[in-house]
């Protein structure tokens, strides 16, 4: 093939074509060299297999062998047979959910390599094992090596003939015609003193290792550079906002501040005192503030974030608070609206549900400067909206907005005092690597009298006496919230899931209570309608997708049931948990899991039942990533690593972060080499980062 290079339109490529080009872009695979950085979410090492004969009862082990056939099996329940075979033996893998699209899957003789455990009846089975395309066609050499790389696939890909198996082939065909044109960036220092890989060689073997070694070998480097290049930003960042001063600083507190804080009901535990007077030091000196308040679900971070507010506005300067739902924002609206007027100030609310004339009257008044307080979600960020004078501005459940949302909040206002808040909290190490630039409160106290809540997690089989304890509960006056998982990319289906499984319950399993629904589908103002009269204990049942996740308060709620809890990560699902248990009531929270569960899936859940720490959750949810799933950083705000994962890579995390230094120091007069170095640094590393938020 002619002169390939790292930056050549993927379709050149030969086996590509406009039809799988267009797919390929959409997966972000744009470029021969991001064909290459499109990494194996795993591998099947050959020779660690375990011949089919060898399987006992009870076995958690992976086999690989060739469909030999396959049928649904009626009478009774039905389900999926498949039967695979190896040199030595014949297994049953077996399919009772969803065995209509498995079906659809296997092809007699396709090899395939399943994982799971191994159960007894009528002969050796496994029932909903995980399983992986490895080809089906022994001559092929590429497919037939010792380790086999599996890659992630979507159905997208699928559609287009890229399976596993033909990604190999693609893979190889760039890595092949692209042999001596990929050079090391990195300076030698760098390669030798951390004993790295040089950059070809990793790229190779991350595909096509010769052994596990070797396999580790090139993440590790490939992982250094991802994290490398974190850091780099985070130089820049440190320096950019650091080494400003803000027009305006804040007096110490005054009457104002007095007023509202004598009106709160309760007295502010030791950790929110320590961060407010933390957050007032900031708010007092000349630089800017840029603080992350962390503290677990429900430690009571929106009362230290209202008293700062209330401290801008006492000086003459306007706060704004960004809140991820308009559920969030309302709620926030509602319960310090009174408290806030009380002590003279002006509180507003903007959500993309409020429009027309109401909308341009806020806006007025936010021009004005005659709102003190703005409470509002990302509404608040629209281009129309101008502040007369913002100088602090508040960013909740920050992991839910991009970079580039937080920047342009603070664009609104001359290098206004930042503060960003988050429940769920990384470890401090990881904070001081990865988020370098902010400074750091923790609350690690709850308000007094708060009990855990109870958490259990059953597979979907009992679910019939789950409901029975669920409707028991109703019963004796308690409320349940039922939740359904959204993700953005089976939305549809999972609307879906979250609709049937209302009628359902209305109709069928628990057609005497009271249940309503809220998803992102339904109007703002019916939600917020179905929300309050839940809130009101005028419904028993409250079925939600996701949005109720963050934020929202119903003292009343007690039972929380998580429908496929398996789809969720660990800090998402503690989220959730944080919802019930917020009143008297001993809160109980029961995730239910469907078959198929992960290995780590089942952890995951193993470990969300066996604690309510949320700092131990925070670490073990980015511990127990499973590879190719990004949700543990998204949900802690964390770039998405590919290769890297930054806690139990941390030995690498620090080094990188030691070198960035240096060699921003080093390069300190020479912006060519700087600028040489950050630009591969960033193509190499793949991140999707926001450039826009350091420039
Ligand atoms: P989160 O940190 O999850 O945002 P919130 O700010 O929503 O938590 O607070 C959770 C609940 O705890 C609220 O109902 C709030 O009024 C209450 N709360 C906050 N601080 C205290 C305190 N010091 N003592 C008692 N209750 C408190
Ligand atoms: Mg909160």
């Amino acid at each position: 093939m002619p002169n390939l290079e790292f930056t050549t339109d993927i379709q050149y490529l030969k086996g590509v074509g406009p039809r799988r080009g267009e797919v390929l872009i959409a997966h972000g695979i744009d470029t021969v060299g991001r064909l290459l950085y499109y990494f194996p979410r795993k591998y099947i090492d050959r020779s660690q297999l375990a011949p089919i004969a060898s399987l006992q009862e009870n076995d958690y082990k992976t086999v690989v062998g060739k469909v030999l056939g396959k049928g649904l099996l009626k009478g009774g329940r039905t389900r999926l047979e498949v039967i695979i075979g190896d040199e030595s033996g014949h297994l049953s893998l077996m399919w009772f959910a969803g065995y209509r699209f498995f079906e659809k899957q296997f092809k007699k003789g396709d090899e395939i390599a399943v994982t799971g455990t191994v159960t007894y009846f009528n002969g050796y089975q496994m029932l909903h094992p995980e399983f992986e395309f490895i080809g089906d066609d022994a001559d092929d050499q590429i497919h037939t090596g010792r380790i086999v790389p599996i890659y992630p696939m979507t159905a997208e890909l699928n559609k287009v003939g890229l399976t596993s198996r033909s990604m190999r082939k693609l893979i190889k065909t760039a890595l092949v015609a692209m042999e001596g044109r990929l050079s090391e960036y990195l300076p030698e220092e760098i390669i030798d003193a951390e004993k790295l890989s040089q950059l070809p060689e990793a790229v190779y073997n991350i595909h096509y290792p010769a052994d596990a070694d070797s396999a580790e070998r090139a993440r590790r480097r490939l992982a250094f550079d991802e994290l490398l290049f974190v850091q780099f930003l985070l130089q820049q960042r440190k320096l950019k906002y650091k080494t400003q001063e803000k027009p305006h600083v804040c007096h110490r507190p005054g009457k104002m501040f007095t007023d509202v804080l004598d009106q709160l009901p309760f007295k502010l535990t030791e950790g929110q005192q320590k961060s407010l007077s933390q957050i007032i030091d900031d708010m007092t000196s000349k630089q800017p503030m840029n603080r992350l308040l962390q503290g677990d679900v429900g430690s009571g971070k929106t009362v230290v974030a209202i008293l700062a507010a209330v401290l801008t506005a006492e000086n003459g300067g306007q706060a704004a608070m960004m809140v991820p739902t308009e559920i969030l924002a309302e709620q926030h609206y509602a319960n310090w609206r009174e408290p806030l007027e009380k002590a003279g100030l002006i509180t507003g609310l903007l959500i993309g549900s409020i429009k027309g004339k109401e909308r341009k009257e806020i806006l007025t008044r936010l021009e004005s400067g005659e709102i003190n307080i703005i409470f509002g979600t990302h509404a608040v960020i629209s281009k129309t909206v101008l502040f007369a004078d913002l100088r602090l501005v508040v960013i909740d459940e920050q992991h839910r907005f991009g970079v580039m949302q937080r920047s342009r909040l603070a664009a609104k206002g001359e290098f206004p005092d930042r503060l960003v808040m988050t429940a769920t909290p990384i470890p401090r190490t990881l904070a001081l690597t990865l988020y370098g630039d902010l400074d750091i409160s923790t609350i690690p106290d709850m308000p007094p009298g708060r009990k855990p809540v109870k958490t259990v997690w059953r597979f979907s089989s009992t679910l019939g006496d789950i409901y029975k304890f669920v409707d028991e509960e109703v019963g004796k006056g308690n409320q349940a919230f039922i939740i359904f998982p959204l993700v953005e990319k089976s939305e549809k289906m999972d609307l879906q899931a979250a609709e049937d499984g209302y009628q359902e319950l209305t109709e069928k399993i628990l057609p005497h209570r009271k249940i309503g629904l809220v998803h992102g589908r339904i109007k703002a103002d019916q939600r917020d309608k179905v929300i309050r009269t839940f809130h009101d204990g005028k419904l028993d049942i409250l079925v939600a997708t996701t949005v109720i996740e963050v934020g929202i308060d119903i003292p009343r709620a007690g039972i929380l049931l998580i429908q496929h809890a398996e789809r969720f990560g660990l800090s998402q699902l503690h989220q959730m948990r944080g919802r019930v248990g917020r009143g008297e009531r001993q809160g109980l929270a029961v995730a239910v899991a469907y078959h198929p569960v992960s290995e780590i899936g089942r952890r995951r859940l193993e470990y969300f039942a066996s604690t309510t720490d949320g700092f131990k959750i925070a670490e073990a949810d980015l511990e127990l990533r499973g590879p190719g799933e990004f949700f543990g950083t998204r949900q802690h705000g964390l770039p998405e690593f590919r290769l890297a994962n930054p806690i139990t890579d941390q030995e690498i995390l620090v080094s990188a972060s030691v070198w960035a230094e240096k060699l921003y120091k080093k390069y300190a007069d020479n912006r060519q080499e700087l600028g040489f170095l950050l630009n591969h640094a960033a193509v190499f590393s793949t991140l999707r980062i926001d450039l826009m938020d350091v420039a």
